[in-house]
């Protein structure tokens, strides 16, 4: 028994499937998937667009709408099944223990408000405090993040990109949740922007000892702030490593793939992944990467490989390794 490592967990997600109805039969956005969110680190999940990351992240808030639906699967934040929690038990965890910033959160501001209306109402909505407290709390988190307290008066058209993101972070951190799950957080900013926002995210981690779980699709994005990264594909988790492994020596052909595919300045030639992703409508029988794997197998078409423990710390799920 270890139980070191049972009291670090902070998130289990273990073989969660999310399904959408559709007149053609079932689209299988996530397949089977299970991971592990450790408390005070930076959990990225990287893959292609389209691989289940964003619908794994809507099924881990328990967000997943009609028509899709979880047939199975469990998603367990501090010991307890978001899944099937009832909904008020799940709206005072909501921001108080688990907040979120969603993709495109620049625009989720409302355009009516001022920055402090709108902080006001989610801090006075999930907590006893009153509001001059919250007002001097607004004040503080603007600063932390690094805006002039002045944003507080302003309107959303009036903020940069970066501004607004760096608001929905504030926001995300106000009542200092113990996890925070980030998807996308810096698409559509510049690279400097981004750089800025990553950095941000990893400080205020480390201030207050909360977890991140890191949605892009960047893998420079993972490299710069990550503490360990899931590879996801066609609806899978295909490697599990730290972040610093997984760039020196990434086990999966796909996790492979993504990482030749990263530009660099030594690089003279960039390598993207041959073919094209499979279809969630029909994934492909055997390793679902199989069509596009330069070291496909006879195996490889037949058989699922199922995810193997290949050194402390990393997970694959490929037939080149184990048995
Ligand atoms: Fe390639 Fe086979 Fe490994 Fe799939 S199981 S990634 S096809 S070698």
């Amino acid at each position: 028994m270890e139980p070191e490592q049972v009291l670090d967990k902070i998130l289990e997600v273990k073989d969660l499937k999310i399904y959408y109805r559709s007149i053609y039969g079932d689209y299988k956005s996530v397949d089977g998937v299970s991971l592990e969110v450790v408390r005070d680190e930076v959990f990225s999940i990287a893959g292609e667009s389209g691989c289940g990351k964003s619908t794994l992240v809507d099924g881990m808030l328990r967000l997943v709408k009609t028509p899709g639906y979880i047939p199975s699967g469990k998603v367990i934040f501090e010991g307890v099944d978001l899944l099937k929690l009832p909904e008020k038990e799940l709206n005072r965890i909501r921001w108080t223990k688990l907040a979120y910033v969603p993709q495109g959160a620049m625009n989720s501001l409302n355009p009516f408000l001022k920055v402090k209306e709108q902080m006001m109402d989610a801090i006075l909505d999930h907590s006893d405090m009153k509001k001059k407290e919250a007002m001097q709390l607004i004040m503080q988190l603007l600063q932390e993040v690094g805006l002039s307290t002045k944003v507080a008066e302003m309107y959303p058209h009036e903020l940069s990109g970066g501004m607004k993101q760096r608001v929905i972070i504030a926001m995300a951190i106000a009542l200092k949740p113990t996890l925070i799950i980030a998807d996308e957080p810096t698409t559509a900013l510049d690279v400097v922007v981004q750089k800025g926002i990553l950095q941000l995210l990893r400080t205020l981690k480390d201030k207050y000892g909360m977890s991140i779980v890191l949605v892009s699709h960047s893998m420079a994005a993972h490299a710069q702030v990550g503490d360990r990264v899931a590879v996801m594909y066609a609806g899978k988790v295909v490697e599990v490593s730290p972040v610093y492994e997984l760039f020196e020596d990434p086990l999966h052909p796909y996790s492979k793939g993504l990482i030749a595919a990263v530009p660099s300045l030594e690089k003279k030639i960039i390598k993207g992944i041959p073919g094209l992703a499979p279809s969630p409508l029909d994934w492909p029988k055997g390793c679902r990467f199989h069509p596009r794997c330069p070291f496909v197998m006879n195996i490889c078409r037949e058989i699922e490989p199922p995810v193997k423990s290949i050194q402390q710390g990393r997970f694959v799920a490929c037939h080149l390794y184990g048995d």
